[in-house]
């Protein structure tokens, strides 16, 4: 695996959040996204060489508003880039780690992407995410 690509941070509210953000990085988000596939809303902020990406559930029922009822606001996961993701994937699920998606899909920010299962790892839920060409 490659750098941390970014680092997700789930939040109630982008409204809210965003403008703490840029204040704390000293940086404007560069990009809003929605992802319909995980129904969230997206804003990213470069951080040298990594990014931080906040994430807002589009859906009360949705994955991102789960995780904040149960353990709220904060650190969601973190995520590495990978030269090649299918081959990352049959490596690590050869090691004994368990996939939540069997095939890659498609993430934000132009990226093919992958979780792990957090039981595997110290309860971190792990990204891997490969750019788009
Ligand atoms: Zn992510």
């Amino acid at each position: 695996m490659n750098k941390i690509e970014h680092i997700g941070i789930a939040v109630k509210s982008l409204s809210a959040s965003v403008p703490l953000f840029e204040k704390l990085l000293n940086t404007r988000s560069y990009k809003t996204e929605t992802v319909e596939s995980e129904k969230v809303n997206t804003a990213f902020f470069q951080t040298g060489n990594s990014k931080i990406e906040l994430l807002e559930s589009l859906d009360p029922d949705g994955v991102i508003a789960r995780f904040i009822q149960k353990r709220g606001e904060g650190l969601h996961h973190i995520a590495f880039e990978v030269e090649d993701i299918e081959s990352e994937m049959k490596r690590l699920k050869d090691e004994g780690y368990t996939l939540l998606n069997e095939r890659p899909k498609q993430g934000a920010d132009n990226k093919l992407i992958c979780f792990l299962h957090p039981k595997d790892t110290n309860g971190v839920l792990v990204e891997l995410c490969m750019e788009k060409k």
